[in-house]
């Protein structure tokens, strides 16, 4: 890619920031990650759209991030152009029972708006950080919830119909996964439907979530939230923690003492660190246990072609691989 030629392209289009190769590590909340060879963070909707209708007449390679809380980035990063959506896409609508947001609005925000609003159904998102994009992509959820619950339908934008509206069983809304993850939709804006609820339940059920949340997850060290989807009906933590990997270390990449399916940034950690530390993992639970786990969190780097096929590249191609049975 010619970045320079590309980067005074999407400037003259004056749609907001753009930097030529921006360290991702600033972007995530692992605080790891090599350079985006141009990074765009538009100001409004309409500028997203225009960016993602030239770069794919240009037929460039993109990518589009929220806050980072659930990617592994090459540290080699990324060839692409990279666009945020936290400026952008952080509109809302509160309309009881029903939200509209910018997929670029902050969970937490969205929870503190249905609390005061008097709607309930979002109490399980309070402490998920990241966007309610990243959200949809991965069906975000905790403590017995999840966003297949709350989203009616998805404003979005694909390379071949532009933008339009999909409703949520279009989505495909499944544990941890969804069709954003294998069809090319980027999502800009999604309904919420919340019911009317006791304001004072609510808060107290958000207090009791991150309460809970801060004694059990290392939410003060850089990471980016569960490592391994859990192996329904097994969890990944207590398989992790059976095979004794607390505390295991690789470079500056650490499981964590508070929960072993997190792994932390102990200081100036490398994706290649990370890649290790969870061969190292996936490889002594598969054979303490038989159990394939498979990761949660998404690796954007070079060859990469849909999170599932790149993981499994890298088992295999930097010889991390086992026999999956
Ligand atoms: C401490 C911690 C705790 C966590 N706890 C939980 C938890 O309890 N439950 C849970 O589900 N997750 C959890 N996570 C993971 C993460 O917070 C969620 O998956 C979150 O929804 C990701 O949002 P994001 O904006 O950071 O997405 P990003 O990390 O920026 O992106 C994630 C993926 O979504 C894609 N994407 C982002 N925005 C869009 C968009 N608008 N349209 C299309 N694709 C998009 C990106 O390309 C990328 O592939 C945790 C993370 C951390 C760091």
């Amino acid at each position: 890619m010619d970045v320079a030629r590309v980067a005074e392209a999407l400037r003259s289009m004056g749609v907001g920031t753009v930097r030529e190769q921006e360290p991702l590590s600033r972007h995530t909340s692992f605080r790891i990650g090599g350079p985006a060879s141009v990074f765009v963070d538009p100001d409004h909707l309409d500028g997203v759209v225009k960016v993602l209708d030239w770069v794919r007449d240009q037929g460039l390679p993109y990518f589009i991030i929220g806050q980072g809380t659930n990617i592994l980035v090459s540290d080699r990063g990324v060839e692409a152009v990279v666009i945020s959506t936290v400026r952008g896409l952080r509109d809302f609508r509160v309309e009881p029972p029903v939200i509209t947001a910018g997929s670029g609005v902050l969970l937490t925000k969205l929870c503190r708006l249905a609390e005061k609003a008097g709607l309930t159904g979002l109490e399980f998102a309070i402490s998920i950080p990241g966007t309610l994009g990243g959200a949809l992509v991965m069906n975000a959820g905790a403590h017995g919830g999840e966003m297949v619950e709350v989203v009616e339908s998805v404003l979005v934008w694909d390379a071949v119909k532009g933008v339009h509206r999909i409703d949520a069983a279009e989505a495909q809304f499944q544990y941890r996964q969804s069709r954003f993850m294998k069809n090319p939709w980027i999502a800009l804006e999604a309904v919420l439907r919340l019911k009317p609820g006791d304001p004072a339940e609510t808060r107290e059920k958000m207090r009791h979530n991150m309460e809970y949340r801060k004694k059990s997850q290392p939410v003060g060290e850089p990471n980016a939230g569960s490592i391994f989807k859990n192996p329904l009906p097994h969890y990944a933590g207590r398989l992790i923690e059976q095979i004794g990997a607390k505390g295991w270390r690789e470079g500056d990449a650490m499981v964590s003492d508070l929960h072993a399916n997190f792994i932390v940034n102990a200081g100036s950690a490398t994706a290649r660190d990370v890649l290790e530390l969870m061969r190292r993992i996936r490889r002594t639970v598969y054979r303490e246990t038989g159990i394939v786990l498979k990761p949660e969190v998404r690796w954007i780097g070079p060859g990469e072609g849909g999170a599932e096929a790149t993981w499994e590249n890298l088992w295999y191609a930097e010889g991390g691989g086992l026999t999956e049975p």
